[in-house]
Order: C-alpha cells, then structure tokens, then sequence
C-alpha cells in the first residue's frame, strides 16, 4: 500500500524542484502549505483576486507515482467541491504515468457533485460517499479489480485506525470521536456526508490515541467531529476522565466549532485540564432572527454562560475562538459587524467563516437563487472566497469586516502567555 500526501509539507524534493518559498509552519502542527500562483480558471476571469495551488507541484506528484510499480488501482480523494480541477489534474498525471491502473475517486465533492465528477473527472470509478459507514461499496469494488487483494480486516466503521504511518511525517493525528451530528442546520453538508449521528465507545477511542502516543510518539491530536460535545457525560467526558486518569502528557484540539449550547462547568473544567490548546465554538451570529433561521443552535444568553464556564476553568480570552459566518444569503455586513463586536464584548476571538453553498444542503435553493453566479452548472461558484450570495461589492465590504475581527484577534493576544503563541 503507498500513499501520496499531496499537500505534504515535508516533501523533500519540493524545496529542491521549485522555487518556491518554504511553508511557514507553527505549533501543533498548524501553518501554512506549500503555495504556487497559477492562472485563474476562465470562469474565474472577474474576481479581483489570484488563483493558487495548494500542495506539492505536479512535477514533484510525478516523481512520487514512478516510485510505485504498477499498483493494482489507485484511490483518489477529494474536499471541497470548488477544488475540483486540483482532482481533476491528478486524475490525469496518474494516468499519464500509469495508463492503464484502474482510478476510484471518492470523497466530499465525488459525494456532493456526483454527477459532475462522473461526467469530467476522467475517474474510472466514481463512489460518492463510502464514507466510515460504508466501506463495503469500495471493498466490493476493489475486490471486484483486483481479486486476490487481501482484505482481512473487520469491516467496522473506524476500523482499521487511519494509515497515518504511510505519511511522510506525522506530526498530529486527526481523531473522530463520532461521525455526523444530531442538528440540521440549512447551511451544513454534515447531514448529508453523514445521515446518521454515530458514536464510537470511549474507550476504544482511548485505544487508537494510545497506540499513536505509544507507537509512534504523537502528543497533538485534533478532534474532527461535527458534534464532539453532544452528550459528553456519556461520551467524550468519560474519554476526557481516563486520559486525566493516565496522566499523560497530551494535546488536544478542536478545529471544527463546538456546540456552545453543550458547554457546560464540568465539561469546561475538563476540556481544560486534559490539554486543549484552543477552543472554537459555532456562533456563526448574534442577530436572534439570523440565529432562528439558522435552525437555532443556541439560545439567548447560552454564548456569554459557555464563555464565563471557560474562563473559570482557565481559558483565556484569545484562547477562546467563535465562529461568524459570513456570505449567507439575505445576511446584512452590518449583522456580521454586530456580531464581531458581540464576541469582543463577550470576552471571546472572532474568527470570519465564509459560507459555500453547498449542493444538497437545505439553504441550497435560496443559495441559487441570490447568487450572481450559476451556481448549479459549475462547482467553482461554491467557492467561499468570491461570497457567491453577495453582490460583487463585497470584497471591499469584507475587507473592512476582516480588519474588525483582526483587531479584536490582536487585542485579545496582546494578554497571551508566551507559551501559547501558535
Ligand atoms: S451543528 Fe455544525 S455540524 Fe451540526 S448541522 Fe449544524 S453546522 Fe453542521
């Protein structure tokens, strides 16, 4: 089995084939990735901004498939929907190297754009969604391509742990603790990636962050559930206990925004003591009406109680990150600026989130109808940075927006212990 990271940012051939500048990176194994401009897609020609890669050149790509003997099949992934031609142009280098290796693609935009990928992407094989629930429509595929493929393993969601050894360098590992969330907020893709909220046992999550800690010394790990809170007396609380009990030295950290309607003294008190570094939470507004619309994630009062539950436990105001979404149809610059000035006040760090519209979710319709752009014929409308639901004047607008939540960021940091600093 080989895998190609192609957004490795330890690739040593990088540094020596390009020109280009090396990634900054930070703490936890966060920063930047490698970063080459390249000319913008036609449909792209007016928006007032460059067009990049992400990730390893594709002369570096090349050099990592010919270190493989003919593979038997090859598995291509894919994120958001508007990164299509990344996909797309792997696509096609790996058959230009191994003509005649059967190509799977899967993930988030094979699942969300199916159509459009199996019309384009030159992939012999389109899975939407295989997903953790349902690895059984790959394995059949692959055993039906390669009969004598051993595949042993006990066919359970998380089972068997991620390939992280295959990377180059691990420097964290991403962790599920659940898969999909008990919400249905318009907006959000998580209903459909993952119909059914699932959690695992906490003590076999405790197993996987062992063997990672153990084997392969790993002390940061980032949690990507979309709902990690939901129930936590049942759930990650007890996971939370026995990683207190073990007294190991871990980080943990939580990139996708909590539930702030889930925080509560307890759950504060142990998120703090077992090692998170940085807390996020899902605000996305302060506007009641927004809020109500949203599907009502939290209600009045419950963001000013889970901020004061954090800073009791010793969360510091920097430390304390909130979401805004920013782009939504039919949602006014000036209830995103209130909303920044409401986190501020409250104590916590504004964090701008621009909203994609995503095909399948329920704000999609409205999403095609405002946008200014023809959302449902080309995946590179959803991108979030050109704000396809607002007027072409908002770029000047945002700007201003992104400098308010700056310099909140700013102030908040300027009372950051040195060792916090990312
Ligand atoms: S709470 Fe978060 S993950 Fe759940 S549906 Fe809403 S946005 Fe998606």
């Amino acid at each position: 089995m080989h895998l190609i990271d192609c957004l490795d940012v330890h690739n040593t051939s990088m540094g020596k084939i390009t020109q280009l500048r090396k990634p900054i990176r930070r703490k936890y194994g966060t920063g930047k990735f490698w970063k080459q401009t390249v000319p913008k897609p036609p449909q792209l020609s007016t928006i007032p901004r460059s067009y990049s890669r992400y990730g390893i050149a594709p002369q570096v790509f090349i050099e990592e498939l010919k270190k493989v003997q003919r593979p038997a099949a090859i598995l291509v992934t894919s994120l958001m929907t508007y990164w299509y031609p990344g996909v797309f142009e792997a696509i096609q280098l790996v058959k230009d190297i191994h003509p005649d290796v059967p190509v799977i693609l899967g993930g988030i935009y094979a699942t969300l754009c199916t159509g459009h990928a199996r019309s384009n992407s030159h992939a012999d094989f389109v899975i939407p969604s295989p997903g953790q629930f349902r690895p059984m429509e790959l394995y059949q595929l692959i055993d039906k391509i390669i009969p004598d493929f051993p595949i042993k393993e006990k066919l359970e969601p998380f089972s068997p742990y991620p390939a992280f050894d295959l990377l180059t360098k691990i420097d964290y590992v991403c962790l599920l603790s659940s898969s999909g969330c008990p919400l249905r907020c318009p907006y959000c893709a998580s209903p459909y990636l993952s119909p059914l909220f699932f959690r695992r046992e906490p003590l076999e999550l405790f197993e996987e962050v062992l063997f990672w800690h153990r084997d392969y010394d790993i002390i940061d790990f980032a949690f990507y559930d979309d709902a990690l809170l939901a129930d936590s007396v049942n759930h990650i609380g007890v996971f939370l206990e026995g990683v207190l009990e073990s007294n190991l030295a871990l980080r943990f950290h939580c990139p996708n925004g909590l539930h702030i309607t889930y925080i509560d003294r307890d759950i504060a008190n142990l998120l703090y003591k077992t090692g998170f570094k940085m807390i996020r939470l899902g605000l996305e507004t302060s506007d009641t009406k927004l809020n109500r619309d949203l599907g009502r994630k939290f209600s009045e009062g419950e963001f000013d109680r889970s901020v004061t539950h954090l800073k009791k436990a010793g969360f510091t105001t920097y430390q304390i990150g909130a979401y805004v979404l920013v782009g939504l149809p039919g949602q006014t610059y000036d209830q995103v600026a209130e909303t920044i000035t409401y986190v501020g006040r409250v104590g916590a760090t504004p964090y701008l989130s621009e909203y994609s519209p995503i095909p399948h979710t329920k704000m999609w319709k409205e999403a095609v109808q405002v946008s200014r752009f023809d959302l449902g014929s080309e995946p590179l409308f959803h991108n979030n940075t050109i704000f396809p639901c607002w007027n072409a004047d908002a770029f000047k607008e945002v700007s201003k927006l992104k400098k308010m939540a700056q310099d909140t960021r700013k102030e908040a940091r300027k009372n950051l212990p040195q060792a916090l600093h990312l």
